[in-house]
């Protein structure tokens, strides 16, 4: 099967978020499986060319709008992207590849669905569009699609147009990345003003749960630890911790390490790891944030945290994107939180288990998919700080105990690879024809 993706992520390359992994993680899964697989992804100025993925064959679209020394964030994302996808399908149309399926990633790649459906006869693949996470929409202006050459009220949500509304309309299936979080948005207010839009559509609509690349994220490989080690060989964890440790001036004593690697946006419940830092120095633990902030008054505020305890040897907080450092916190890790307030799937619960560590999160979205009270980790409901400290009372006096080793081992156990999330958009992909 000749499968395209269209998207604004690819990680190592191009990585904000989980998205990027995704698109390494199921373009190789799919390889693997003896599938064609293509990703076309904009030629940002940021690109470190040199770590493009070699196994995975990859287009880059050129073009001013992403020389902007950023991703994201630019006034006019809507026109930068809805022109990508313009670029994208011309090159497809015009390099007479014929691919059986397209694959589009959120609001970014949404319009290439009406797009394709409209303007591109020639193309007659299966439209897929994933919703990464339905809180970004591409809200925009009329002039952007003017600019496009496509234009539907049916795309309109109020006074604006909708991308996502557009992928949602014409892809031939649309998923989600985890099944609660689809459940979440067909019956929530989470759904927002599309949910009446999906659960029009719930017949063919689907959430698939992501999986973690296991080559890229693997402790029995992985070059940025010490010393490997799996669930069979556990000694080169507590030599991670040593070396995390020393690396971020904490001291070495017999505490437990609470760590979260997160952006720093209000759906991560920065709130919450706040007062979940000052819970696990009450009760005796030291506590490592890994928190890229994308604003500067967040960045300022956790800047003002990190000076009150810079003198204390039980708090590291580092301030950044670090994706080499993050391989070793997971690796370090003892307790990993993921307060977060919504979340479609989330990655870094199952790296997290599947580097030893027991994760704490909040019972919500793809987390509920993954995460099992009692039994590979701690989750609590109330997006509250009494909630998580509640939680991290139950969790923190369990560290080092056989129960302790019992939660370590069934999350390490767990398959989280792409192998089955991938068969499962192979028969997405192979389901109905275009219609
Ligand atoms: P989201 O896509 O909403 O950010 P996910 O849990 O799906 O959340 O994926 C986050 C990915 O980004 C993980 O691979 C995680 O390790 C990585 N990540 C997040 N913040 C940082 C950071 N500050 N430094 C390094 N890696 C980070």
């Amino acid at each position: 099967m000749k499968i395209v993706h269209l998207a604004s992520e690819l990680a190592p390359v191009a990585k904000v978020g989980g998205l990027g992994d995704v698109l390494q993680g199921l373009s190789r899964a799919l390889l693997a499986k003896g599938h064609q697989v293509e990703v076309i992804l904009p030629k940002y100025d940021t690109l470190d060319l040199s770590l493009l993925p070699r196994e995975i064959p990859v287009k880059l679209i050129e073009s001013p709008f992403f020389e902007r020394g950023v991703i994201y964030g630019c006034e006019d994302d809507s026109a930068r992207f809805t022109f990508f996808c313009r670029a994208a399908l011309d090159y497809l149309q015009k390099s007479g590849r014929c691919p059986d399926v397209i694959h589009l990633h959120d609001w970014h790649t949404a319009v290439a669905a009406p797009l394709l459906k409209e303007q591109y006869p020639e193309l007659i693949a299966q439209c897929i569009f994933t919703i990464h996470n339905l809180a970004y929409q591409g809200e925009c202006e009329e002039s952007v699609l003017d600019q496009l050459g496509w234009k539907s009220d049916i795309i309109k949500e109020g006074a604006t147009y909708n991308l996502m509304k557009g992928g949602i309309l014409y892809a031939d299936h649309v998923t989600t990345v985890s099944p609660n979080y689809a459940h979440e948005i067909l019956t929530t207010n989470q759904g927002g003003t599309l949910q009446a839009v999906l659960q029009a559509h719930q017949n063919k609509f689907s959430g698939v749960l992501n999986g973690i690349d296991y080559e890229y994220w693997n402790p029995a490989t992985d070059p940025h630890l010490p010393a490997p080690f799996s669930l069979k060989k556990l000694a080169g964890k507590k030599l991670a911790k040593q070396e995390l440790r020393k690396r971020l001036s904490l001291a070495e004593e017999a505490r437990p390490l609470v760590v979260a690697i997160t952006r720093l946006v209000p759906q991560k419940g920065p709130e919450l790891i706040k007062a979940a830092l000052l819970k696990t120095l009450e009760l005796g633990g030291q506590f490592i944030l890994l928190g890229s902030a994308l604003d500067e008054k967040t960045h300022k505020e956790f800047e003002a945290l990190k000076v009150e305890h810079t003198d204390s040897p039980h708090v590291h907080l580092e301030l950044t994107y670090n994706e080499k450092l993050s391989h070793l916190v997971f690796g370090g890790g003892d307790l990993f939180l993921v307060p977060s307030l919504f979340e479609p799937c989330g990655l870094t619960q199952m790296i997290a288990m599947h580097y030893g560590n027991v994760p704490l999160v909040r019972a919500t979205g793809g987390l509920v998919d993954t995460v099992f009270d009692g039994v590979n980790g701690f989750s609590f409901g109330p997006p509250t700080t009494e909630a998580i400290c509640e939680t991290l009372e139950r969790a923190l006096p369990l560290w080092n105990t056989p129960k302790w080793n019992a939660l370590i081992e069934s999350g390490m156990e767990v398959d989280h690879s792409w192998d089955r999330p991938a068969e499962e958009y192979l028969k997405i992909y192979n389901a109905k024809a275009r219609v």
